[in-house]
């Protein structure tokens, strides 16, 4: 479970997050759909530890990692979660296999277990062709393909994603929202999706926590959302001219 309690963000004057309280379920897929600037980016960067709260408490499991009182914030490697982010920062002098085993790498596996599941998540993500490529050689959808790998092939507990699929083109979006649900289904893995789309999240999700203006202003499951929106917000949102 990601819990979070009272979560507040501030960057300058307006809150980016308003005291936002909620749980994602232990191998739940929860997207978080809303317009650009409601803060999705900021939630799932707190949950990661790429910020620190202003108010409020994160846990993850039974382990608190982050309390804004207490002044205690982990970094993202002690926190065991996985994560695709907009800008897919890569390792620039490591060829794209090595890219994708580094946390293979780290976590000291025997060499032919590297190779196995490195094999596996290149194929996953249609780069088998582009293993000794370095990313400087790359197109944006190829790069973020690799940080999809990348994350893929260590089986983190929770996988956060940024609009992971932002940048490829149909025929690729719809074979990766597989890869996805693949995923999902054989590892149980919990996962956060922040997407734009709504035809996307409403075909992924478990449930969705549509966002405005720093608010979570309804969770509930894709039918939910369609048949019984709280809002006219959420209504055109979801709806089926959005
Ligand atoms: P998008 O769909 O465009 O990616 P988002 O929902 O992910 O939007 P966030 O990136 O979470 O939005 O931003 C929420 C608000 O916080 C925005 O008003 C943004 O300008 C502000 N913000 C985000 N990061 C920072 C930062 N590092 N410094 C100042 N303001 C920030
Ligand atoms: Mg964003």
């Amino acid at each position: 479970e990601l819990t979070l309690s009272d979560i507040t963000k501030h960057f300058g004057d307006a809150p980016a997050l308003r005291s936002i309280s909620t749980t994602v379920r232990d191998g739940e897929f929860l997207a978080l759909l809303g317009p650009s600037g409601c803060g999705k980016s900021t939630l799932l960067r707190l949950l990661a530890g790429f910020e620190t709260p202003s108010e409020g408490r994160i846990s993850i499991g039974t382990r608190e990692v982050a309390n804004a009182e207490r002044r205690l914030n982990l970094p993202p490697e002690e926190r065991n979660i996985g994560f695709v982010f907009q800008s897919y920062a890569l390792w620039p002098h490591m060829n794209v296999r090595r890219n994708v085993g580094y946390p293979l790498e780290i976590r000291r596996l025997p060499r032919a277990e590297q190779d196995a599941r490195i094999d596996a998540a290149l194929q996953a993500t249609a780069l088998e062709p582009y293993g000794a490529r370095m990313p400087a050689e790359l197109s944006g959808g190829q790069r973020q393909r690799v940080a999809l790998a990348r994350c893929l092939v260590s089986d983190p507990t929770a996988v956060l994603l940024d609009e992971p699929l932002a940048n490829l083109d149909v025929a690729l979006r719809a074979s990766m929202q597989q890869v996805f649900s693949d995923f999902h289904q054989r590892t149980q893995a919990t996962m956060v999706y922040v997407t734009h789309d709504q035809a996307e999240a409403m075909a992924m999700a478990d449930r969705i926590a549509v966002m405005n203006q720093g608010e979570i202003v309804q969770l509930d499951t894709p039918e939910a959302l369609y048949a019984r929106p709280r809002s006219r917000f959420v209504a055109e949102f979801v709806g089926e001219g959005a």
